[in-house]
C-alpha cells in the first residue's frame, strides 16, 4: 500500500514514459505500459521449435533454445530494446529478463540450468555503451529463478563488426575464435544458460556455446527475449 502511494506520489513530480510509445506510464504500470505489453507478438512454441531446428540442431552445440517475443521492425519492441541499449536504460533490461524469467521458469527448471551466462561485450564497446545489456536480461532471470549469474567468465576478445548487414557465413566468421573461458574450472561439468537481447542468425549463441562445451560445460542452452527474422 505504501508503495503504491509513494509511486504516485512520485509519479505525479517525477513521470515515468513507457519506453515503446512514450506515454506515461500509470502508477500500477511497472517499466513498460500495458498497452505496448499487449501489442508485443509472443514466440510461439511451435515457432521456437522449428526456429531451434533451422538455426542449433544440426551443429549440436546448443541443447535447447527459447525465446520470448518476435521482433518487429518499427513496433513497439523495437523501441523498447532501443532505450535499453542506446539510452541506458538498464532498468528495462531487468523488466524484460523477469518477464521471461516468470514465462520460462519450469522450461529452466527442466533443463537443470547451473548457472546463467550473459554474452558478453568486448570492454570497448561495454565502455562506449556504458553497460552490457544482456547483463541486465540475465539479472531479470536470476530474480525469478533464483539460478546464479556468472558475467565475468567469458572474454570477448575480439570487437566484431555490427552484423546487421551481413550473410550467415559472414557473421559466422565474423564471430569464429571472438570469445575465451577466463576459468574452465566456473563451468566444468555445469549446465549453462546463455542469454542475449535479440537472436538472428544464432551465430553468436553457437560460438559461445562451442568455446563453453570446449572448456568442459556439460550442456548449453539459450534464451532471448526476441527472435528476429532471417
Ligand atoms: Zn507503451
Amino acid at each position: 500500500m505504501f508503495k503504491n502511494y509513494l509511486t504516485e506520489f512520485l509519479d505525479f513530480f517525477l513521470p515515468r514514459f513507457c519506453p515503446g510509445c512514450k506515454s506515461k506510464l500509470t502508477s500500477s504500470e511497472n517499466t513498460v505500459c500495458n498497452s505496448c505489453l499487449s501489442k508485443i507478438k509472443l514466440a510461439d512454441p511451435e515457432f521456437i521449435k522449428s526456429e531451434y531446428q533451422r538455426k542449433y540442431e544440426s551443429k549440436r552445440i546448443i541443447s535447447g533454445f527459447v525465446s520470448h517475443y518476435i521482433f518487429e521492425k518499427d513496433k513497439e519492441l523495437q523501441h523498447i530494446i532501443h532505450a535499453l541499449k542506446y539510452d541506458k536504460k538498464f532498468h528495462i533490461g531487468i523488466f524484460l529478463g523477469e518477464c521471461l524469467g516468470k514465462h520460462f521458469k519450469f522450461q529452466f527448471q527442466s533443463w537443470n540450468i547451473n548457472l546463467i551466462i550473459p554474452i558478453p561485450l568486448h570492454h570497448l564497446k561495454k565502455a562506449e555503451r556504458g553497460f552490457n545489456q544482456s547483463y541486465y536480461i540475465a539479472k531479470g532471470i536470476s530474480s525469478q529463478t533464483s539460478i546464479a549469474i556468472k558475467s565475468n567468465v567469458m572474454k570477448r576478445m575480439r570487437f566484431t563488426q555490427s552484423q546487421t548487414t551481413m550473410t550467415l557465413k559472414e557473421r559466422e566468421e565474423n564471430v569464429e575464435g571472438a570469445f575465451k573461458v577466463r576459468k574452465t574450472d566456473n563451468v566444468k561439468g555445469k549446465n549453462i544458460l546463455l542469454v542475449d537481447d535479440v537472436m538472428t542468425t544464432g551465430a553468436t549463441i553457437n560460438e559461445c556455446g562451442k568455446v563453453l562445451l570446449d572448456a568442459g560445460a556439460n550442456c548449453i542452452y539459450a534464451a532471448t527475449v526476441a527472435l528476429a527474422d532471417f
